[in-house]
């Protein structure tokens, strides 16, 4: 159980002075934060993690002779006169002066009540804004602060700049910052504390204040003080909450889980080419893994395309050997679908029973479906999140493997883990290649296997990068390509054609498409009906269509080695990580493929090398270095689109890298001394833990 020291700040935003309910929803879009499932209901310690990312300087007061021709400034002034709007469109203006010269204040539609109120004529007021010049005079359009002299002290002078969203203004967002950073409780000290001493650093709830009021553009710097003291608790708390599980892992008796070698004799049989050596080490490992007393937690990594599918296969068939049933948990419903029929051929031969669910099983044919998971005469189960709900009991789980498992994040990770009763084993697979640096901050609780060698004689995949203005000619090569054979994938991001159309791009690129090949087009997005995404995809296989138009539901695992030619539409809006999981769509046959990245410009910098970096290299480990480099951990890692967990504060991959070997070394020292943590620091360690929601990790720990 969470502390109930921190309960106000696990509570709704709606909890505090002032936000209301649709306001929530507002802060909702901002936040989206990424731990676990998304939230429409964030919380204050989600709020609180949202730091300044720039400061508001008012503390410029030159007399009015002296302005500038810009920025922002704090002026002395006497009100002379209001001068009404003459025309509709005309603004409001209000004169002032002080000894030096005169200042329009500049209001268009103002309630005119308030203004005579704030600044009545013969006042005095600070005025605080950016300055503009109309006509050789200086004025200040719609201030910021209008105050009285006697209330100066209430001018912030200094303030901090959030990122925003859409219909969320400065004011109100800092309202609910003040309001959740007052109720922020006290918290004991859970750093050493001549490490803080020696790093010069705050304590975390002062770091945290001071985080929300930067004084100059050095406080903003990741590696002031409250900043990187604030860092190291995320990583600590990161390094405890991994070691924990793993620990906990281990200790929880595994089962020897050894095979007999025949249903993969009679699956190896049946395979259409040889493993790669790659494979076989792979499979060797996951194997020992099984048969070991110990609860296996591995981590098979490959790129796209790396032939992790059947190292699966091969290491759920050996559950299925030693009595067991096997699990696969994929992502998404068509990624569920396509090992269904990949397997299908494999287990058929091999006489196992193979099962699939989704939430697209219901009624009759899902109380089957799970009837057979109970009672064990389903072998290997496929499926989505749909099999952890609670009806869903396993006869006897051996294996578990996740798919994809970054669209799932660590703490789901952790969850499932912990779901699997009898201690399973869990095989994790992922495509996202994780630069070196992070390994440890994400799965310094697994061990590691690597497909690096593709299987294959793959060809490499050509890619160009294209302004959109040339679309008739993509379309062109695209025409002489299908009439040669070809089938191409055509991927459009998410977003509004036009405002007042609610055409997706995909569903406009579809129809434009259709017209220029008709009958050759298939449309695949996300919102579309499970039944209807089988049968696009299945007439793509089968080349009843040659053009699949689609949102990034293809980015994650699809295979079609028969798909040479990948289009991005608005590549520049695409990460890395996205970009060459679309790409690894193609070039999974024999035939050579290309990857025409479409960007429409002017290019900003960033994307301007991401575009040449896939240009450059299609190997996934060199991008994921590449992208670290430009993004930095924080962001690769807290990406939606990567699904990968959140570094709230912590950049473990730029500016605090050094830290996190620091929290590696003190992690081994804490659990050393304190196994359990109950010590005094131990005690608050956990508060630690739950404060970055490393709540599962908590759980393992014996009460005290
Ligand atoms: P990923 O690692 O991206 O999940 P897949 O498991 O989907 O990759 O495999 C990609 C493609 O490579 C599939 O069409 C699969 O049949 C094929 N493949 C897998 N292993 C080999 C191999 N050893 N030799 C040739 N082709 C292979
Ligand atoms: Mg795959």
């Amino acid at each position: 159980m969470r502390p109930a020291l921190l309960n106000p700040l696990f509570a709704s935003l709606a909890s505090l002075r002032g936000i209301g309910t649709k306001q929530t929803r507002t802060f909702a879009r901002l936040l989206k934060p990424d731990h676990g499932s998304s939230r429409d209901d964030p919380r204050v310690m989600d709020l609180l993690w949202h730091i300044p990312t720039g400061i508001l300087d008012r503390r410029r007061q030159p007399v009015i002779a002296d302005l500038a021709a810009s920025g922002i400034v704090t002026v002395d002034v006497s009100v002379t006169r209001h001068i009404p709007s003459t025309t509709p469109r005309a603004p409001y203006r209000v004169e002032c002066r002080d000894e030096t010269g005169t200042l329009n204040l500049i209001f268009f539609n103002p309630p005119i009540d308030y203004l005579t109120k704030a600044l009545p004529v013969g006042a005095r007021r600070y005025i605080s804004g950016e300055v503009s010049w109309f006509s050789g005079a200086p004025q200040i359009v719609h201030p910021d602060y209008i105050v009285a002299a006697e209330d100066f002290a209430q001018l912030p002078l200094v303030e901090p700049v959030y990122p925003l969203t859409f219909g969320l203004y400065p004011k109100i967002l800092r309202k609910a910052m003040a309001a959740a950073l007052a109720i922020m409780p006290d918290l004991p000290e859970w750093q050493d504390w001549h490490w803080l001493k020696q790093q010069g650093w705050p304590g975390a709830v002062s770091a945290l204040k001071s985080l929300h009021a930067p004084q100059c553009e050095a406080d903003l710097d990741p590696e002031n003080p409250a900043r990187a003291r604030l860092a190291y608790d995320e990583l600590l708390a990161g390094q405890l909450a991994l070691a924990l599980m793993r620990r906990h892992l281990k200790k929880s008796a595994g089962r020897v889980i050894r095979g007999t070698g025949r249903l993969r004799q009679a699956i190896i049989a049946k395979l259409p080419f040889e493993l790669t050596e790659a494979q076989k080490d792979a499979i060797d490992d996951i194997l020992r893994d099984m048969e070991a007393r110990e609860r296996m937690g591995r981590l098979l990594q490959g790129d796209v395309g790396s032939g992790k599918t059947i190292v699966a296969l091969i290491a759920l068939a050996a559950a299925v050997e030693a009595g067991f049933q096997g699990v696969l948990m994929a992502p998404t419903e068509l990624l569920a679908r396509q090992h269904f029929n990949t397997l299908t051929p494999y287990c058929g031969a091999a006489c196992i029973g193979l099962e699939i669910l989704t939430g697209r099983e219901t009624g009759k044919s899902r109380r089957a479906i799970v009837e057979k998971i109970t009672d064990g005469r389903a072998q290997i189960i496929i499926g989505t999140h749909a099999l952890f709900q609670n009806d869903v009991v396993f006869a006897d789980p051996g294996l578990i493997v996740i798919d994809e498992q970054h669209r799932f994040g660590v703490h789901q990770r952790l969850a499932l883990r912990n779901k699997a009763a009898g201690g399973a084993d869990m095989l994790v697979m992922t495509a996202t290649p994780i630069p070196r640096t992070l390994q440890l901050t994400l799965y310094g609780d697994m061990d590691i296997s690597h497909l690096r060698e593709k299987p294959g004689h793959r060809p490499r995949i050509e890619t160009r990068i294209l302004a959109f203005s040339r679309l008739d000619d993509v379309v062109q090569g695209l025409a002489r390509a299908l009439d040669d054979g070809a089938r191409a994938y055509w991927v459009c991001p998410l977003v509004m054609a036009s405002e007042n159309s609610d055409l997706t791009a995909v569903e406009a690129r579809y129809a434009a498409l259709s017209r220029h090949f008709p009958g050759r087009v298939g449309l695949l997005h996300g919102r579309m009906k499970g039944a209807e995404k089988d049968k696009v995809m299945e007439m793509f296989c089968q080349g009843e269509i040659t053009i699949l138009v689609a949102t990034t539901v293809v980015e994650v695992g699809v295979d079609v080695p028969e798909a040479t030619i990948m289009v991005i539409e608005n590549a520049e809006r695409f990460g890395l990580a996205q970009l060459h999981q679309l790409r690894g769509r193609v070039g999974r046959g024999l035939l050579a493929s290309s990857c025409l990245l479409l960007y429409q410009g002017p290019l900003g910098e960033n994307a301007r090398k991401r575009l040449k970096i896939m240009r450059e290299s299609d190997d996934g480990f060199v991008i994921a270095e590449q992208d670290l480099r430009l993004r930095g951990a924080g962001e690769i890692l807290g990406a939606r689109q990567s699904g990968m967990p959140v570094f709230r504060i912590a950049d473990p991959g730029r500016a605090h890298a050094s830290l996190l070997a620091a929290a590696r070394n003190d992690c081994g020292l804490i659990l050393a001394r304190d196994p359990e943590l109950v010590s005094e620091r131990g005690q608050a360690l956990r508060i630690l833990l739950y404060l970055f929601e490393r709540d599962e990790a908590v759980r393992t720990l014996t009460a005290g």
